[in-house]
């Protein structure tokens, strides 16, 4: 990773202690969206990796996926499709729980959104646990998608070891630009 356009992300990248509870470092994407040219490269990056890997769907996580998913679905040729939190979407929906370090959480994806056999990159801000990136999987396989990738922008370092090891992740690959300063 010597990328000179690492450096830069990870420093438009502001760190929040304490936020939304004690003891959270809160990784805010909000300030690297401030940054035009680091904002552009971290979509760049993505863009060049994934342009030639047959992708036509990118599905970004709510909220901060939708914030990278649809620049890197529209450079690469690919279909932007929302993993939304529960009853945000208004058709028919497929739904898969997760828990969360305090309690639990569920995405849902719209029947129809992506078909059997599409080879799909999923997209989120940030990693921790895995268990958001998981829940995103085993709703695009219940449709027969086939995952070709998780991508972040950030990586919490203290999960890396065992979500990049090779059973992390439902067995597939994790590509992080930057972990924490
Ligand atoms: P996890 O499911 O544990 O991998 O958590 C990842 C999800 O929670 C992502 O959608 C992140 O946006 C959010 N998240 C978890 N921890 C943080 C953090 N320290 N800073 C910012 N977002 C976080």
């Amino acid at each position: 990773q010597d990328d000179p356009r690492l450096k830069a992300i990870s420093e438009a990248i502001r760190v929040v202690p304490h936020f939304p509870k004690p003891g959270i470092m809160f990784h805010d994407i909000t300030t690297l969206l401030l940054d035009h040219v680091a904002f552009k490269d971290a979509v760049d990056i993505f863009v060049d990796r994934y342009r030639d890997m047959g992708i036509s769907v990118v599905a970004g996580v709510e909220a901060r996926g939708f914030m990278f998913g649809p620049s890197i679905a529209l450079a690469i040729g690919a279909k932007f499709v929302p993993l939304r939190k529960p009853r945000k979407l208004p058709g028919e929906v497929i739904s898969e729980a997760y828990v969360l370090e305090y309690g639990k959480d569920c995405l849902e994806m719209h029947v129809g959104a992506v078909h059997p056999g599409e080879r799909v990159l999923v997209i989120d801000d940030l990693v921790a646990t895995g268990g958001t990136l998981s829940a995103a999987i085993r709703l695009l396989e219940r449709v027969g998608a086939q995952v070709v990738e998780c991508a972040c922008v950030v990586g919490l370092r203290e999960y890396l070891y065992v979500l990049q090891g090779q059973h992390g992740l439902n067995e597939k690959p994790l590509y992080i630009l930057v972990e924490p300063r």
